[in-house]
């Protein structure tokens, strides 16, 4: 089986989707890699280093269009998806409840599209889990980055010219990004208070040795899969109402809040924002997916007029491109181990096993994922 290896197109992209650490794993599986040079450039992966696990480096990637089964990390463009041979396979972030016109136009090609994004977040996968291995940096990251843009350390200091008060860091969604952001603002010696809807959260917050900041907005609870159910309008209010005093007394506010494959709920508003401190830092990890603060720019810093800085880096685990790429071409090396078929040595696409129907949204020509067969339709 020929595997190729796609180069990210997007300039802001940092990290690889293989490193030579999973390419050799998966040349012991028995696949024949190729891949474009200046793959792992960015993220500190010379070419060499691939060469030397034995993937072929080419100068460009015309290799694409006789792969067998090819390998992404950013959302492919049309023109990629042009090149691929039909019956391929790809595998890679889709962003697929973004994406519809994409799904339906890996279809049309023929060519059968994993969305790692879909993998279920069951325990046998969570090898393959990539919201998890890449929100657990972009969690790690965002302490650092607020951490850099505050006026204040994290830190109690008891020094001859007086004692220092630890910085009060304020934790909005307690997933996976969120726990991270406690366990890494806590091991930097802020005093880390935090808030989640689902209430199973508040003991995981108290091991962490957190404060689990208490809100009552009966009924909330949780998909089977683990997700957030979305608040009523009247639910959010009375979050936010509640929220206000603490976050006006924090000195880092960091929102993951997020609803798998809807828009991020709106959680701190331009008023509540108005009561902070002139030098508090927000760091909206939900910037991508619309923002939990209202005044974020996606990839930008804003100061508001009473000096609050609000960072909305659409892509924080982007800033640690070595590990989030070792992580994520693990996660990818997970998958391919799991459905490798000896005998054939190629990937056995078993429409029956329930990570595989999870994440396969597209197979002989047709949209095949429940979910998103009904919106392509309605598209
Ligand atoms: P996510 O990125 O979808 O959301 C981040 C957090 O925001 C979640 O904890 C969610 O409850 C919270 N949130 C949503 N609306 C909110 C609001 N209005 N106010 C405050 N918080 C709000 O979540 P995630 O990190 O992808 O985790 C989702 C679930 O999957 C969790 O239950 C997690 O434990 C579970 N999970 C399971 C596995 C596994 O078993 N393999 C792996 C990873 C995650």
């Amino acid at each position: 089986m020929e595997c190729f290896i796609t180069k990210a197109k997007d300039t802001r992209e940092t990290r690889t989707a293989l490193t030579p650490e999973s390419a050799e794993k998966l040349i012991q599986l028995g696949l024949t890699l190729k891949a474009e040079s200046g793959l792992g450039q960015k993220s500190g992966y010379a070419d060499q280093s691939y060469q030397e696990k034995g993937v072929i480096v080419e100068q460009d990637d015309s290799g694409l269009s006789q792969a067998d089964l090819v390998i992404g990390l950013e959302v492919p463009s049309n023109e990629t998806i042009s090149q691929l041979k039909s019956g391929s396979l790809f595998v890679g972030q889709l962003d697929p409840f973004y994406n519809l016109d994409l799904i339906e136009g890996f279809a049309t090609s023929g060519i059968n599209a994993i969305s790692m994004e879909m993998i279920p977040r069951t325990t046998l996968a969570q090898k393959m889990d990539v919201l998890s291995s890449q929100m657990n940096l972009a969690g790690y990251f965002a302490v650092i980055k607020g951490a850099e843009r505050l006026n204040k350390i994290l830190p109690m200091m008891m020094t001859p010219a007086g004692t220092i008060s630890p910085s009060r860091v304020f934790v909005i969604g307690v997933g996976v990004a969120g726990l991270q952001a406690i366990a890494t603002a806590k091991r930097m010696g802020a005093r880390v208070q935090a808030f989640d809807t689902r209430p199973v959260v508040e003991e995981q917050v108290k091991s962490l040795g957190a404060k689990f900041v208490k809100i009552d907005l009966g009924e909330t609870g949780q998909t089977d899969q683990g997700y957030a159910k979305e608040l009523t309008a009247e639910q959010i209010e009375l979050q936010r109402q509640s929220m206000a005093k603490v976050c006006a007394q924090s000195d880092i506010v960091i929102t993951t809040a997020k609803l798998f494959g809807r828009k991020a709920p709106t959680l701190l508003t331009k008023d509540m924002i108005s009561r902070m401190n002139s030098g508090s830092v927000i760091v909206d990890l939900a910037a991508a997916g619309g923002g939990n603060v209202e005044g974020t720019v996606l990839n930008e810093e804003v100061v508001t007029e009473n000096g609050v800085i609000i960072l909305g880096n659409g892509s924080f685990e982007g800033e640690v491109p070595h590990h989030a790429s070792q992580v994520y071409a693990s996660n990818i090396a997970g998958l391919l181990e799991h459905f490798w078929d000896e005998e054939s040595k190629t990937m056995n696409i078993d429409l029956e096993d329930e990570i595989m129907s999870g994440c396969l949204l597209t197979h002989e020509g047709s949209v095949i994922h429940p979910t998103f067969k009904e919106l392509v339709a309605g598209n």
